[in-house]
């Protein structure tokens, strides 16, 4: 079991499946339509979003995932992307906010790095 879902006190999957859901957040409303869809309750809030100030998102524990495609099916903003694992691993930072591997992908003010 990872540290994620360590964290979350949810079972991790019992094997690598060829195909991950990224979640293309500048397309995304918040609806939370996805996470009612996701068999392994695997889609999270992003945290945050309490703020007044920010649109609410969600994005995909990718070490949960199993890839059964249903949340890009009922996604009614079309948002939901299925890539192949390695490139899913690959693509999701640059199209979450706080990524589901740990790393931001927006850097701070002034700062030409993500951290
Ligand atoms: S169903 Fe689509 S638009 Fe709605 S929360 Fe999920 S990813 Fe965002
Ligand atoms: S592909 Fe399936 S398991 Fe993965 S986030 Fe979407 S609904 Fe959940």
């Amino acid at each position: 079991m990872n540290s994620e879902s360590e964290r979350l006190n949810k079972p991790s999957r019992k094997k690598t499946p060829p195909k991950l859901a990224v979640i293309v957040q500048s397309g995304c409303t918040g609806c939370e339509c996805c996470i009612v869809f996701c068999p392994v309750d695997c889609i999270e809030i992003v945290p945050g979003v309490q703020s007044a100030q920010m649109q609410q998102v969600v994005e995909v524990d990718l070490a949960r995932c199993i890839g059964c495609s249903l949340c890009a099916k009922y996604c009614p903003w079309d948002t939901i992307s299925m890539l192949p694992y390695d490139q899913a691993l690959q693509e999701a930072p640059a199209a979450t906010i706080a990524s589901v591997c740990g790393q931001k992908t927006i850097a701070p003010i002034g700062s030409s790095q993500p951290q």
